[in-house]
């Protein structure tokens, strides 16, 4: 094999391992992100009944307003009930009187409904309050979880890159740069083997003088198909 092919090879071998590496601290911040909008969406929810709940209690209590006022307003038409002379006066006070308990009924309904709106919001808010907790508990842990997986294997990346330098540092400039093209655009397999006149890298025939050149170890030679790096497997 060409000594600078070789090299490359293992440069492949330790970005490989790296972009493995990554993969798994790509899946660590997904699911961070997933859970934290999970987190996000229930207090919104929370946040949305709680408004409701506001609402509906602020509601309950300008209803029972109304209906101390409706009472005070029979108090007072009963009071004036007794003062008048005249007939007349006295059907349209009982009429208006009518009117104030009717209206009355129909709070006091509004009230009944309300109360038991009130319950159900209430239970509402509590159920949403909980399960917000619930997923704030396990995202704690499985935060903590993340972080040890995330320095570990920002360790390993360290580690395995560590001795990456050591084999770039003799290689020619643009047969790296090459190298690093193909890395990136080739599914992280820059440098391949040919078994059997074949590319492992695209299962296209290589031609005779092409393994003829890479039998020389003289030179480095490019797939004619997919561009990747050469080298011979037996
Ligand atoms: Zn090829």
């Amino acid at each position: 094999m060409h000594p600078d092919v070789q090299k490359l090879l293992a440069v492949q071998n330790v970005d490989q391992k790296v972009a493995s590496l990554r993969r798994d601290l790509d899946s660590v911040l997904a699911e961070t992100a997933r859970r934290e909008k999970k987190i996000a969406d229930l207090r919104k929810t929370y946040e949305t009944r709680r408004g409701e709940l506001l609402a509906a209690e602020l509601e309950a209590r300008r209803n029972e307003k109304a209906i101390q006022a409706a009472d005070d307003e029979v108090k007072k038409l009963d009071t004036r009930l007794n003062t008048v002379k005249n007939n007349a006066e006295y059907q349209a006070i009982l009429f208006q009187i009518e009117a104030v308990k009717k209206e009355r009924g129909q709070l006091e309904e509004a009230g009944l409904q309300g109360m038991e709106n009130l319950d159900k919001l209430r239970a509402g808010i509590d159920q949403a309050s909980r399960l917000l907790a619930e997923e704030e508990k396990t995202f704690r842990e499985f935060q903590k979880e993340a972080e040890r997986l995330k320095s570990e294997r920002e360790a390993d990346i360290a580690k395995v890159r560590a001795g990456r330098q050591d084999l770039t540092k003799d290689l020619p400039k643009e047969l790296l740069a090459r190298y690093e093209r193909l890395f990136q655009h080739r599914d992280s397999l820059a440098v391949c083997a040919v078994e059997g006149q074949i590319c492992q890298g695209c299962y296209t025939n290589v031609p005779v003088n092409d393994v003829a050149r890479l039998m020389g170890k003289s030179a480095v030679v490019v797939c004619g198909s997919c561009q990747r790096i050469l080298y011979l497997a037996h």
